[in-house]
């Protein structure tokens, strides 16, 4: 499940924080990941040499930011294992054998209950 999320993951962070979001392949709501603050945000910047220095931070800060959203991201999305795919609660059904998203149980015909009915 991780890989899907990685590949599905969009980066919105800015330059004072770290945002993921991840898009429900039913419903097409996103679901954002918990900001991160970055921890030089606000401050300015002036020698080039403490530009890398902070650039350098920024990319160590926000892969940490990333790892942290998948995790977060495993715990609120569902991942069909039907079409392999990632989505939210209310698109994910709780069925008898298996459990799978909304587009799949209407196609297969099986009945289930949604996770947040
Ligand atoms: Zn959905
Ligand atoms: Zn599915």
């Amino acid at each position: 499940m991780t890989e899907i999320i990685i590949e599905n993951m969009q980066d919105l962070s800015d330059k004072d924080r770290f945002v993921f979001s991840v898009g429900c392949a039913v419903c097409g709501k996103h679901w954002i990941s918990t900001p991160v603050s970055f921890s030089k945000a606000g401050e300015t910047i002036s020698e080039n040499e403490k530009e890398i220095v902070y650039t350098a931070l920024y990319q160590h800060e926000k892969q940490i930011a990333a790892v942290k959203a998948v995790k977060e991201a495993k715990i609120n999305l569902n991942f069909c294992p039907v079409c392999k795919t990632l989505v939210c609660d209310s698109c994910f059904m709780i069925c008898d054998d298996i459990d799978m998203c909304a587009d799949c149980a209407r196609v297969l015909k099986v009945a289930g209950e949604p996770v947040d009915a």
